[in-house]
């Protein structure tokens, strides 16, 4: 094997991932840690990476307080019931209380945002979203990122995250490895912020074959913002809690806009109304959290699933009679335009007008994320003046580990923040990170010399495996004693899609199908040992891989200990199909110990703040 050259960083305050959530982290370090060395990490390029990367037509979180529209609390009410009731009310209202100044800053900083020219404010697309011309979104707030860094690594994936040899609770940095040179890459840091987005391509995608990349979460999303903590002790919450979508059919074009100002809505393949049919046999189910307005992300997903089931498929959204006005057919197509392309070109490619033709819905197979309407993640310490005692042990936002802080899709508990919420919880995440090094972390953490050299034996072996099992190769490209990442990531698909609650289960599953699902994913575990990977390109996908395993193990883990189907839509237990207030009003926890491969679940109970 070639020797690989290794680079030592140091930094105060390491973040991990260049997203929405990392940058804001990087913008708020430097504001608050003016004489402090702020590294961010990413293993594509800030200028265009993570969910953000193609553009957005909208941001999904803006109170709109200055004009009076909605206050924080307002928020927390809307998230809380769409979430069926359980969302860490102090992460949400924190959040929510910021998040106005972040879109301030977005303008400022040159993000064109759509105005109502009758009252000059912000345009609307809901209750809790504005409208951008949001291509450039990215780009614009990853300049203010770079801006404030003192350096930005691209292209260098991280793998495994270092303790301190002194104090083992206490993070010390991170190692990962150059996607184009190969070059390892040893981090030290007083304090890391994980911000590695959300994780698709755990459960089988509906697109397949030479479609199996079209999925409705970006499938760089590989889990890293939860194989990372996990793998350094930290608790997880909601881990069960994963999100489907109803979606355009094919191109998992978004639906919002069409929604909300667009005004469409959907009907069965008789024309008919069919959400209100379901509300009886849904509120038997879950109790009143079906009577709330708006009707939560969930239910709304399970009365179209009953209604397929029930044969009174495809659904449909009606956008005929919409698409006559000329300004809204301007707006249904930008809005692809500006944030999905490629579901303009499926429409294309199947002869959709969508002014002749009402276009067909689906639901996607499950992501895990806490930044949408779902709050899977890291159990996170509280903000100082607003949470419970429970929640707080630490530094806003740090997580179980002393020194690990995160934001976005990594922290779990605080569902709804979007684009501009994971941006705020970045600034927020940040701005406690500084405090923590200023106050209580100045001292270097020990980094050990024997840990990192060992991960970089253990990093690189993919690469090895390869270069010795290719030779056994007779004819094709599959060898006896390695396996392939695109075949491993197959393999994890498979067993999450039929033991845990993916598209071909009808998103159900029970307590044997995942006790099987997880020795399924013991055996894959101990397979990953025995990845081979031609290129560095493969590589990167090995320990995509890895991430993606450890994460659907969690989801696993968490499903199991959830004994009830709190979201109908989601996902359901057959052998609990209820919402259970009595016993299960409550968060999951998990922690995993590294070292035996074990998990420990408990109850974490969920306070309400806001009446
Ligand atoms: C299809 C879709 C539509 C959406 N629509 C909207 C919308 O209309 N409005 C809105 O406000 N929000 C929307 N969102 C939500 C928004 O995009 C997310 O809430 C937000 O991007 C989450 O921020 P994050 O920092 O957690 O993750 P991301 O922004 O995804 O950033 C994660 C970053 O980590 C990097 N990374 C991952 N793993 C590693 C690793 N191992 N090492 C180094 N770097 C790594 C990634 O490359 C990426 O840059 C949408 C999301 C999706 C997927």
């Amino acid at each position: 094997m070639p020797r690989r050259k290794t680079v030592f960083v140091d930094a105060d305050i390491l973040v991990v991932g260049g997203g929405m959530g990392g940058c804001g982290a990087t913008y708020e370090s430097r504001y608050w840690g003016r004489d402090l060395k702020i590294v961010c990490v990413e293993k594509a390029n800030i200028e265009r990476s993570g969910a953000v990367a193609q553009g957005l037509y909208a941001i999904n979180c803006y109170m709109g307080m200055h004009w009076n529209e909605n206050q924080p609390e307002d928020h927390v009410r809307y998230a809380r019931n769409d979430l069926m009731g359980l969302v860490r009310e102090d992460l949400g209202y924190d959040i929510a209380r910021h998040v106005d100044a972040t879109v301030h800053k977005f303008e400022e900083w040159g993000l064109p945002i759509m105005r109502d020219p009758k009252t000059g404010r912000y345009q609307r697309e809901g209750k809790w979203q504005i409208m951008i011309h949001g291509e450039s979104y990215k780009p614009i707030v990853a300049e203010a990122a770079c801006k404030a860094a003192s350096e930005v690594y691209n292209r260098i994936m991280v793998t495994h995250l270092l303790m301190d040899e002194a104090r083992p609770n206490r993070v010390a940095g991170a190692v990962g490895f150059n996607v184009r040179t190969g070059d390892f890459y040893v981090f030290c840091a007083k304090a890391v912020i994980v911000a590695a987005g959300g994780a698709s391509h755990i459960f089988k995608p509906r697109a397949v074959g030479e479609g199996m990349g079209r999925t409705w979460y970006a499938p760089w999303s590989s889990a890293s913002a939860y194989a990372l903590p996990i793998l350094a002790g930290a608790k997880m919450t909601q881990m069960e809690n994963r999100i489907v979508l109803t979606r355009f059919k094919d191109g998992y074009g978004p639906v919002g806009a069409y929604f909300l100002h667009l005004k469409t809505y959907t009907q069965n393949a008789y024309g008919q109304d069919y959400e209100a049919f379901w509300h009886d046999s849904i509120e038997k189910m879950v109790g009143d959290y079906v009577n709330h307005h708006p009707v939560p992300t969930c239910l709304r997903n399970h009365a179209l699933l009953e209604e397929v089931k029930a044969g009174r498929g495809p659904i449909r959204m009606v956008t005929k009679e919409a698409f006559q006005d000329p300004h809204k057919e301007t707006v249904g197509w930008e809005n692809f335009l500006g944030m999905t392309i490629g579901q303009a070109v499926v429409w294309a490619s199947q002869n959709i007008d969508p002014k002749e033709i009402n276009p067909e819905l689906t639901t996607s197979e499950p992501y895990v994320m806490g930044s949408h309407a779902t709050c899977s993640g890291a159990w996170a310490s509280g903000p100082e003046d607003y949470a419970p005692t429970d929640y707080q042990w630490g530094y806003n936002r740090m997580m179980t580990v002393e020194g690990l802080f995160g934001a976005g899709d990594a922290i779990g508990g605080s569902a709804h923040k979007f684009s501009s919420g994971s941006f705020t919880e970045g600034r927020i995440a940040g701005k406690a990170a500084v405090r923590y090094v200023n106050e209580i972390g100045r001292e270097q953490p020990v980094v050990s010399e024997a840990e990192y050299e060992e991960l970089k034996t253990v990093i690189y072996k993919p690469l090895e495996n390869y270069r010795i099992g290719r030779n056994e190769i007779v004819a094709g490209t599959v060898s006896p004693s390695y396996l392939l990442p695109l075949h491993g990531l197959q393999r994890l698909e498979k067993i999450m899609d039929e033991y845990v609650g993916g598209i071909s289960a009808h998103y159900t599953t029970n307590e044997p199908l995942l006790m099987r699902g997880l020795e399924l994913l013991g055996m894959l575990k101990e397979d990953l040992a025995h990845l081979g990977a031609e290129d560095l390109h493969q590589l990167q996908r090995a320990w995509e891989l890895h991430h993606r395993v450890l994460a659907s193990e969690c989801v696993t883990q968490h499903t199991l200990f959830r004994t009830e189907t709190r979201w109908p839509g989601y996902y359901y237990r057959a052998d609990h199909p209820k919402l259970d207030d009595q016993d299960w009003h409550c968060f999951t926890l998990s922690r995993y110990h590294r070292h035996s491969g074990k998990w420990t679940m408990e109850k974490a109970p969920v306070y309400h703040i806001i009446d």
